[in-house]
């Protein structure tokens, strides 16, 4: 704990940590010693974790990395922290990330994006940790915690992770109680570990997993031993190779690193096959007519009455001209496109074109999947995303689309509510890590996690 928050002292410029609770974190740090000399300690016990800025950690500022947040500081705690807490986690601190979680690069961030420790060949120019979790990715890769907390609505685990050489799984929608997380689209958020290894995010996933009753989509099923599962025998399992993810455009050591991956696995024992996922080009355009149409419900909430920032009014201003004005001074610019985005779909007269055509593909984009499993598919093996880290700001200028289109690999499982790990897969031709996506049947994320340790 004291390492790690001497190394958050000295890496400030990576701008990954927005609150350190150093006073909180060798309070719990001791606690754990004592828990260890009691011979009650868990793999966690006494581990130093960063939270993404989404999760309510009582009595921390809590902000979605959102001006609209300013000054709150939840009196309760999300259910995910609590268990991490209890199996003897220590809080470091809060973890930089894209406002609200929308964003691929953490530049929508109100304090500021956070930094990569990477740096492409020959080259000083700073580079994105990825996003939304940018803050999560950055801090692990930089050794500045051991692990973290993400949250994947889109990809937001498993594309910051494959930006900087981590392990990032997002769990099957359920496992991870999303209780006290900060909404952004709840039928596609969830909560999921940021590691240096294949066996950290299993040992993680085990604290953080777990049927709750405060949330209703929470999954009442035991928790495995995800670490027991790991023997890396993967003997006679089914890989699939989906040719529908060899897109345009995409880098072409990407296109090395996924043969070299797959030619790792079939080494391994494991029989690789073609699949077909027909339907993942309605992937992107379905994710971003549901994913902002949630948000714009979610994001209703911040009106300048219940929580953080109130916009100040002049004499003769009312309610309306509050809320107008609160929203407009905090939403970043991303998010307020998204709400408008999310309104639109939704408002009368649009709502049958888009928002409900979007959730029938979407039932089409699951239903591709539970195809192949049913063909004996165990596991999925693809690239996390078409290409390595930008630099910051590259992106800026260009069209949002373009950003939107980063996304292509990662946001299908979120529609279909699937498990996915991203693995680093090796460096591309300017140094620059990349990752490999697997793909697993739903709660078998015990399954899942022992491919991916064979592939690590
Ligand atoms: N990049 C995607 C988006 O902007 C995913 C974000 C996420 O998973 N939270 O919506």
């Amino acid at each position: 704990t004291e390492a790690c928050l001497t190394a958050i002292e000295s890496a400030t410029t990576l701008n990954a940590v927005t609150t350190v609770t150093a006073d909180k974190a060798r309070e719990m740090a001791k606690a754990a010693d004592a828990r260890i000399s009691a011979g009650d300690a868990t793999a966690m016990t006494g581990i130093p974790l960063g939270i993404k800025d989404l999760f309510a950690v009582e009595d921390v500022p809590t902000q979605a990395a959102s001006n609209i947040l300013g000054g709150f500081k939840p009196r309760y705690e999300s259910t995910v922290t609590r268990n991490l807490w209890a199996s003897g986690a220590v809080m470091l601190g809060k973890l930089n990330m894209d406002e609200f979680a929308m964003g691929s690069s953490n530049e929508s961030s109100a304090y500021g994006p956070a930094i990569s420790p990477w740096r492409e060949d020959g080259s000083d120019a700073a580079i994105t940790p990825g996003g939304s979790s940018g803050g999560s990715a950055a801090a692990v890769a930089a050794d500045l915690c051991l692990a973290a907390t993400g949250t994947d609505t889109g990809g937001s685990i498993r594309q910051p992770a494959a930006f900087t050489g981590t392990v990032g799984l997002k769990p099957t929608y359920g496992r991870c109680s999303r209780w006290g997380i900060v909404a952004f689209a709840s039928s596609l958020d969830q909560a999921g570990p940021m590691t240096k290894t294949v066996r950290d995010a299993a040992i993680m996933l085990g604290a953080m997993a777990g049927h709750d009753p405060m949330d209703s989509t929470s999954a009442d099923l035991p928790v495995p031993d995800f670490e027991a599962a790991l023997t890396g025998d993967i003997r006679g399992k089914k890989i699939g190779i989906p040719r529908e993810y060899r897109v345009e455009g995409m880098s072409a050591s990407v296109d090395t690193l996924w043969a070299e991956g797959t030619a790792k696995l079939r080494d391994a024992g494991a029989e690789v096959v073609d699949i077909s996922l027909p339907h993942t080009k309605h992937a992107l355009p379905t994710y971003y007519i549901i994913a902002p149409a949630e948000a714009s419900s979610n994001l209703s909430r911040y009106d300048g009455v219940k929580y953080g920032h109130r916009a100040t009014l002049s004499a003769g201003e009312g309610i309306n001209d509050m809320y107008e004005k609160t929203r407009a001074e905090g939403f970043g610019p991303e998010v307020q496109r998204r709400v408008m985005l999310g309104a639109y779909v939704l408002s009368a007269g649009y709502y049958d074109a888009y928002y409900k055509k979007a959730q029938r593909v979407r039932a089409l984009i699951k239903q591709d999947f539970e195809a192949v499993f049913a063909d004996g598919v165990d596991a999925i093996l693809a690239p996390a995303t078409p290409s390595p880290a930008w630099q910051l700001g590259a992106m800026k200028s260009a069209d949002p689309v373009e950003m939107y289109l980063q996304d292509v690999f990662t946001v299908t499982l979120n529609l279909a509510g699937l498990p996915g790990i991203s693995v680093p897969a090796g460096l591309s031709s300017k140094g620059l890590p990349l990752g490999l996506q697997l793909i697993g049947r739903p709660f078998e994320e015990a399954d899942l996690l022992n491919t991916a340790y064979a592939l690590e």
